[in-house]
């Protein structure tokens, strides 16, 4: 093998193109068609996050074009949400570790959805729930995955894993996830790029909570002094939890959600909030979760109790030299597949950062370009399919074989 020149694997290359590079780009230009038909089936699934059935049906779509590419499956359960399925290119058992390209199936939108607006194409733009976010990555890691068992000549296994809970911070597939990545060598995740066509160096983390107060009811004509107003106490946390906000330092702490109280005439027994917190340094994390902490513990409405509870969670997905080279690597793939490719960082959370946070070198949003995720606007730009899914394979095809 050439040039294991580099202890991190990462480097230069010496020739702009191979023979395997070029058939291997060829074959993907030519299944422009077949992939937005493939697209085009599981946008017209409704899949999201909480109807498992929905979400095994679009896995089932993705296992059957994996089947017929010659590849091989296997689904890990997961009780109440869409099932993991892993994918590989075939039984050969190597000791090298493998690439990983992730995605995740479901999707931010209620049943009936994609009968209210299926997938259509439109001045180049690919419409649908879903479209970008993310089944045009799933597709197009699918098709990715089609080309290195056709093909040949990946530098290291390269490995799928489509999981189905992402939007709602991934409570099944976390660990599974996290295990992959573990004895993964690298980890491309295939969320959509950003509208300007960049992918996404570093991301966020997330803190999804519920603030919960209770006081005591009380009439509030007859016996309003009985009463112990735990909307009161909520307002007064609220204020204090806004606080610990801080911008500098990428720290955000939004109350999202309000409710509480029984009647207008009744002192408020019970009051609660939902909480985001974002941040960028792990260690900010613990320190604005401890201040939460002392914000549910202080009492400023005597008689009030109140608890937090964790309801789920982003890691943040923090930049390493292992993950720049990565970026840096595709970067140059990228050019050579017509495309120029800066990093940006989202304060979006994505599955990034649970295989960034096992030590993986992350890559995020490879996938095709769109915009508008989460809303009836969401859009894929057509013409980025390919060219996305050349740069991922030519990506991978550059890695250097692992030393040992
Ligand atoms: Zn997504």
């Amino acid at each position: 093998m050439p040039g294991l020149t580099k202890a991190s694997g990462w480097g230069k290359r010496m020739q702009a193109t191979t023979q395997l590079e070029t058939t291997i780009t060829a074959w993907l230009a030519a299944q422009q068609a077949a992939m937005l038909a493939l697209l085009a089936e599981v946008v017209n699934i409704d899949s999201g996050s909480y109807d498992k059935a929905g979400v095994d049906a679009v896995g089932a779509r993705f296992v059957r074009f994996f089947h017929e590419h010659g590849l091989l499956t296997a689904a890990e359960p997961i009780e109440g949400y869409g099932d993991a399925i892993h994918v590989r290119l075939d039984e050969v058992n190597a000791n090298e570790r493998p690439i990983l390209l992730l995605g995740h199936r479901d999707t931010v939108f209620p049943k009936g959805e994609a009968a209210r607006r299926p997938f259509r194409v439109e001045a180049g733009r690919a419409y649908g729930p879903g479209v970008a976010d993310m089944k045009a990555g799933l597709v197009l890691n699918a098709f990715v995955l089609a080309a290195f068992r056709r093909f040949g000549g990946a530098p290291a296994p390269v490995i799928g894993l489509i999981t189905g809970d992402e939007e709602i911070a991934t409570p099944g597939s976390r660990p599974i996830i996290e295990r992959v990545a573990r004895g993964a060598r690298c980890a491309f995740n295939s969320e959509p790029g950003r509208p300007s066509g960049n992918v996404v160096t570093g991301r966020k983390g997330g803190v999804f909570m519920r603030l919960e107060v209770t006081g005591r009811a009380a009439h509030a004509g007859g016996n309003f002094e009985m009463g112990v107003s735990a909307i009161g106490e909520l307002a007064h946390k609220i204020v204090a939890t806004h606080r610990l906000t801080d911008l500098d330092r990428g720290v955000t702490v939004n109350v999202g959600l309000i409710k509480g109280g029984q009647s207008v005439n009744t002192v408020a027994p019970s009051a609660e909030a939902e909480v985001d917190l974002r941040y960028v340094d792990p260690a900010d994390r613990a320190r604005v979760m401890a201040a939460l902490e002392a914000i549910v513990a202080e009492a400023v409405v005597p008689g009030t109790t109140a608890r937090l509870i964790v309801r789920g969670e982003f890691a943040p997905l923090v930049a390493t030299p292992a993950a720049d080279a990565l970026f840096t690597a595709y970067r140059a793939a990228a050019a050579d597949a017509g495309l120029d490719v800066h990093g940006e960082f989202s304060g979006g959370c994505a599955d990034s950062g649970f295989t960034a946070g096992v030590g993986c070198p992350t890559l995020c949003a490879t996938g095709a370009v769109g915009g508008n995720a989460h809303t009836p606007e969401e859009y894929m730009e057509v013409g980025s399919l390919v060219p996305r899914a050349q740069a991922l394979a030519l990506a991978i095809l550059r890695l250097r074989p692992e030393p040992g």
